[in-house]
């Protein structure tokens, strides 16, 4: 996984993780209580928006991956299918 060194507290942290602690830290160290509450609203929609699409592009993956696998699957099936009908030409 790979990971960055936030500019804020010097963790070390997942990529995946640094715009969300970010966002984070910016609002615990920049806002009021009251505006927090609000940051922590907005927060969550983008920590919910980041989650979408993370879990997209890990379904797009899966899904080229797949994709990938069946035409494997196809390519091989076709070979073995020649194979066996060679197979059965040469006891003819
Ligand atoms: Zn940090």
């Amino acid at each position: 996984m790979d990971t960055i060194i936030c500019k804020h507290c010097g963790k070390e942290i997942e990529i995946s993780e640094a715009l969300i602690h970010q966002v984070e830290e910016k609002v615990k160290k920049e806002v009021s209580k009251d505006v927090e509450l609000k940051f922590q609203k907005d927060l969550e929609a983008e920590r919910e928006k980041l989650k979408k699409e993370l879990a997209e592009k890990q379904t797009q993956e899966f899904d080229s991956l797949q994709k990938e696998l069946e035409e494997q699957k196809k390519k091989k099936a076709a070979e073995d299918a020649k194979k066996k009908a060679e197979a059965e030409g040469s006891t003819i």
